[in-house]
């Protein structure tokens, strides 16, 4: 962190010895994914909290102070969720955003229309 450059993404990563072929098709196809391969490319934690509807205890996620610009991925499908500009402090414990990629575009979309 700390570098003045944008476009970092922000993100569990899938672990190391996952299959890159499974990694892929979590991305290409996620809907096709069964659980144990959603479990084989997420690890232990990320499976419980994105699949079976754990959550981390709050004020623990490494994300939680992270001041970095870019983008919040999902750690599902490495889908852009968030951006780090409309991230803030909602003292809640877990990061927080008061808006979402699809809705960021979504505004530039009909912007450009409009003109
Ligand atoms: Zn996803």
């Amino acid at each position: 962190m700390g570098s003045a450059t944008s476009s970092s993404s922000f993100g569990e990563r899938p672990p190391s010895d996952a299959d890159p072929e499974l990694v892929a098709k979590a991305r290409r196809r996620p809907q096709e994914m069964s659980n144990r391969e959603w479990r084989s490319v997420l690890g232990e934690t990320a499976y419980r909290v994105a699949r079976a509807h754990g959550t981390e205890p709050a004020f623990t996620g490494e994300l939680l102070d992270n001041k970095g610009e870019g983008v919040y991925l999902c750690t599902c499908c490495q889908a852009e969720l968030f951006s780090s500009a409309t991230k803030y402090d909602s003292g809640s414990g877990w990061p927080s955003f008061y808006d979402t990629m699809k809705k960021a575009r979504g505004i530039i979309i009909m912007s450009l229309l409009a003109n």
